[in-house]
C-alpha cells in the first residue's frame, strides 16, 4: 500500500458509531464498574480515547512503536530529558531550537546534567565530544534558521557504538519527507504546532519512540508530568494530518521554487535551502528525506537591519510572524525576533547575519509568493540603506 493509503487508514472509524471523523472525548474521568474494573480508560491524564488515536497515528507515521502527546513541542522535549539523571551528558547540534536552548542549558544544567554544542553536519564532531557519561544525542536536520543538513544514520551508528540514545527533531522536515527511526534513531520529538498541525491554529508535541520498552518509559513520564494534549487539541492534529503529504509536497514544491528565484536574484546575498544543490549537504538530504521542505532562509547583498526590515514589513502575502509550517507563508526576521537573546558575535557566527530572513514558505501559488518577494526586494530600502539617504534629502 502506498504511504498515503496507509496514513488514511490508519485513522480509524468510530467502532460504536461509525463515526467517519475521530469522536472528541472532551472528559476527564470514566464511570468504573468496581474498583479498578474499566473499559480500558479511567484518567483523561493517563489516556484519552482521542489522544490515543493520534498517538497511533504518529508512532504508525514515524515508524516507531509508541507515541506520546503533549500540550507543547517543549513540553515534549522536555518529557526527553528526564529519561537523564545528574551527571550524564548530552551532545547537542549547536544551532538547536532557541526554545530546546533554553530548557536544556536554563534548567536542565542546574540539575547537574551537561550539555556539549557541536556542528553536527561533520559528524567527526559529534565523534570528538562523546564521552562514557553521553547519554543523549541531539540533532535537528534542517536545522532552523539556517537548514544545515545532519546524517541522521551516520549518527545513529556513533549513538549505538556509544550506548546512548538519538534523538531527532523532527519538526522541520515532518515523517511525510523524513524518518528518523527507520535510520537508526531511538527517539523522534515534533512540534506538531508546525507541518502535522498545519494550520497555525495550535501548540502541540510528540515524542515517539522505536522501541517498547523506551516508549513505556516516555509513558510514565506523560503521566507522571502531566504535560498533555487535550481531547480538541488531539483531534485537531489528526484532522491536520489527514492531509500532511499533500501539503508538504506543496510546501517543498513552492519553497524550491522561492529559493531558485532567489539565487539569481542581485540583491540577494546567501540562500539556505537544502534542496539547491549548492547547499554544503544537498546529497545527505536527498538521500535521507523525500523532499527539502517549506522553509527557505536567505540574507540580502546590504546586510543592515533596515533592509531587512524593510523586506520583512514590505511583503503583501508573507505574514510578519513567529513559527512555521501553516498553509499561509510566514516570514521572520531571525536577529531580531527568534534569536535575539543570542550575543551578537556568536549569532553572526551561526550565519544569523542581521540581514537574515527567513520564509515558511506556504500553499499559496509559487508565482504569486515570487511575485511578492520580488516588489518587496524592489523596495528602496531592502536595495540599500544608500537609496534612503538620497531619498531623505530629495524630500528635502
Ligand atoms: C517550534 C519548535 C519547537 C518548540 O515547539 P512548541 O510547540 O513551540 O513548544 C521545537 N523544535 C523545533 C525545531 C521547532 O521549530
Amino acid at each position: 500500500m502506498s504511504t498515503n493509503t496507509e496514513l488514511i487508514h490508519a485513522i480509524p472509524v468510530d467502532p460504536l458509531t461509525g463515526a467517519v471523523s475521530v469522536p472528541i472525548y472532551q472528559t476527564s474521568t470514566f464511570v468504573q464498574e468496581a474498583p479498578g474494573i474499566n473499559k480500558g480508560f479511567d484518567y483523561s491524564r493517563t489516556a484519552n480515547p482521542t489522544r490515543i488515536v493520534l498517538e497511533n497515528l504518529v508512532a504508525t507515521l514515524e515508524g516507531g512503536v509508541t507515541g506520546a502527546a503533549f500540550a507543547s513541542g517543549l513540553a515534549a522535549i522536555d518529557t526527553v530529558l528526564k529519561l537523564l539523571k545528574a551527571g550524564d551528558e548530552i551532545v547537542a547540534v549547536d544551532d538547536i531550537y532557541g526554545g530546546a536552548f533554553r530548557l536544556f542549558t536554563h534548567v536542565y544544567e542546574k540539575f547537574g546534567i551537561h550539555i556539549k554544542y557541536v556542528d553536527t553536519t561533520d559528524v567527526v564532531n559529534i565523534v570528538d565530544a562523546v564521552t562514557p557519561a553521553t547519554r543523549l544525542i541531539w540533532i535537528e536536520t534542517p536545522t532552523n534558521p539556517t537548514l544545515k543538513i545532519t546524517d541522521i544514520e551516520a549518527v545513529a551508528k556513533i549513538a549505538r557504538a556509544n550506548n546512548c540514545w538519538l534523538c531527532v527533531d523532527n519538526t522541520f522536515a515532518s515523517p511525510a519527507l523524513q524518518q528518523p527511526l527507520l535510520l537508526g534513531a531511538d527517539i523522534v520529538v515534533h512540534s506538531a504546532t508546525k507541518y502535522l498541525g498545519g494550520h497555525s491554529d495550535l501548540i502541540a508535541g510528540l515524542v515517539i519512540t522505536k522501541d517498547n520498552e523506551l516508549g513505556e518509559r516516555i509513558r510514565f513520564l506523560q503521566n507522571a508530568g502531566g504535560g498533555i494534549l487535550g481531547p480538541f487539541d488531539s483531534w485537531l492534529v489528526i484532522r491536520g494530518i489527514e492531509t500532511l503529504h499533500l501539503r508538504v509536497k506543496q510546501h517543498s514544491a513552492n519553497a524550491l521554487a522561492v529559493a531558485k528565484f532567489l539565487q539569481q536574484h542581485p540583491l540577494v546575498d546567501k540562500v539556505y535551502y537544502p534542496g539547491l544543490p549548492t547547499h554544503k549537504n544537498h546529497e545527505i538530504a536527498a538521500r535521507q528525506s523525500k523532499a527539502f521542505g517549506g522553509v527557505v532562509s536567505f540574507s540580502l547583498k546590504n546586510d543592515t537591519e533596515e533592509a531587512a526590515i524593510s523586506f520583512v514589513t514590505g511583503t503583501r502575502l508573507f505574514k510578519l510572524a513567529e513559527s512555521l509550517g501553516g498553509v499561509k507563508s510566514l516570514l521572520c526576521h531571525p536577529a531580531g525576533m527568534t534569536h535575539k537573546s543570542i550575543p551578537e558575535e556568536k549569532r553572526r557566527a551561526a550565519g544569523v547575519v542581521d540581514s537574515l530572513i527567513r520564509l515558511s514558505v506556504g500553499l499559496e501559488d509559487a508565482e504569486d509568493l515570487v511575485a511578492d518577494i520580488e516588489q518587496a526586494l524592489n523596495k528602496p530600502d531592502a536595495a540599500s540603506s544608500e537609496n534612503r539617504k538620497i531619498r531623505s534629502l530629495s524630500l528635502g
